[in-house]
């Protein structure tokens, strides 16, 4: 039998993503399709860059749209090479590595709602569209998954125990397949075993998280049992002290669900800055703006708080072994020579030093050849992390 080709979907709150790869062939999709804004007006499909007038109801309409023109176009004729990964947000504590779906999995996912009410829903009906339309082996690749890793004294909240077990609240972690990718790209480029491999990976994009890999395993990362906890993102708060959150219910008479909305869409660079866009802040800021300077101010110190901490706990773990990298990327990490500046000035003496011409023009190795540990910038890739663990698994 020829090479397996696998259809990557991601089904986000109101979005479809689709992909197809032959990973033996190229690293590159072969072809991508993509609808945006599902059930409102505005809802286009978008194939390979082309734009088409389409509106969608839903997730799977959408997602039936862009396989019909796949096939239109010739892909995935051959049904028997064809498997299907799919990205799914939140597989509680018992999704510890991609899963093969089937009922049970399905329950699981299903189960999981709970802690991920926009997303879980939408994963289920990319699945279960694909499922309807095409009778090939599908996979489920959890976002949390990654980070299953973790000690409990990392992952576990200081609540009363008996509340941790009864709700399985605790920390969770996602952007899985992005840490995952930038921990073995960084192995590759380093020349070193995925097992001997330590750094921290900093995602920064709309939605921003921190990871620190240990050996090629996520020791402890930012986001926790939701996406809000950790770094300043664009709309969501981070890390804030939970008493001014039953603070602001008193004394703004808002309900639970309202709160919620007002840290998850209406904070972070947004509730400062009054834009989720860094390229905006940046050049507010440059226009003499003092809350786009603020927002940066903060979102740098953010950044700098949790390498500090996740640099002494990738030591302390290693017995002195720390991390050999501190890898940025994702729109901002990618992007942004201001913002990897800005947050990795004046470190000499902790062995971090960046070289500002590297910075400059966004090489792959950032740092001076004296620095202890490494600075890179690595293009993330979660969809390519999606078809590569579908098809491991697949291979057994
Ligand atoms: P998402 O989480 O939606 O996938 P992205 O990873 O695409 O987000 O990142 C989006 C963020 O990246 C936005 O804040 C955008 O302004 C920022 N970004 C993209 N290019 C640049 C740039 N050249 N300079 C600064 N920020 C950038």
């Amino acid at each position: 039998m020829s090479a397996r080709q696998i259809l990557v979907c991601n089904c986000g709150s109101s979005s479809v993503k689709v992909d197809l790869f032959d990973l033996k062939a190229s690293d590159k999709p072969l072809i991508s399709g993509s609808a945006g804004r599902i059930g409102t007006d505005q809802s286009r499909i978008e194939i390979q860059g082309n734009e088409g007038e389409t509106r969608f109801r839903d997730h799977r309409s959408a997602f039936l749209e862009i396989c019909d023109s796949f096939e239109s176009k010739g892909f995935f004729s051959e049904k028997e090479r064809l498997a299907i990964g799919h990205r799914v947000v939140h597989g509680g504590k018992e999704a510890d590595q991609p899963l093969r779906i089937d009922e049970s999995v399905i329950a699981l996912i299903d189960r999981c709602s709970r802690f991920a009410p926009l997303h879980n829903p939408a994963n289920l009906a990319g699945i279960e569209s694909a499922m309807e339309r095409y009778s090939v082996p599908q996979v489920a690749v959890f976002d949390t998954a990654f980070h299953s890793s973790m000690s409990e004294f990392a992952y576990r909240y200081a609540i009363p125990s008996e509340l941790s077990e009864k709700y399985d609240i605790r920390r969770y972690g996602f952007h899985g397949p992005s840490h995952e990718y930038i921990t073995l790209k960084t192995a590759e480029f380093l020349n070193k075993p995925i097992e001997e491999t330590s750094l921290v990976s900093l995602h920064l994009g709309n939605g921003a998280s921190a990871c620190a890999v240990y050996n090629g395993k996520s020791i402890e990362t930012s986001m926790g049992f939701t996406p809000l906890e950790g770094l300043m993102m664009g709309t969501r708060s981070g890390d804030i002290d939970p008493a001014i959150v039953s603070f602001l219910i008193e004394s703004e008479k808002l309900s639970a669900k309202e709160a919620d909305r007002l840290l998850n869409k209406q904070s972070g660079l947004l509730g400062i800055a009054n834009s989720n866009d860094m390229r905006d802040i940046v050049s507010q800021m440059e226009t003499g703006s003092t809350e786009a300077k603020l927002a940066i101010n903060m979102f740098a110190h953010r950044i700098r708080k949790y390498i500090g901490a996740y640099l002494i706990q990738l030591a302390h773990t290693g017995k002195n072994n720390g991390a050999d990298a501190i890898v940025f990327t994702a729109g901002i990490g990618e992007n942004s020579p201001l913002i990897r500046s800005m947050v990795l000035d004046g470190l000499v003496s902790f062995g971090i030093e960046i070289d500002e011409k590297k910075n400059q023009s966004n090489s792959t190795l950032l740092s001076k050849e004296s620095s202890r540990i490494k600075i890179m910038r690595l293009p993330t890739d979660e969809e390519w992390m999606i078809a590569r663990n579908t098809e491991k698994l697949l291979a057994g």
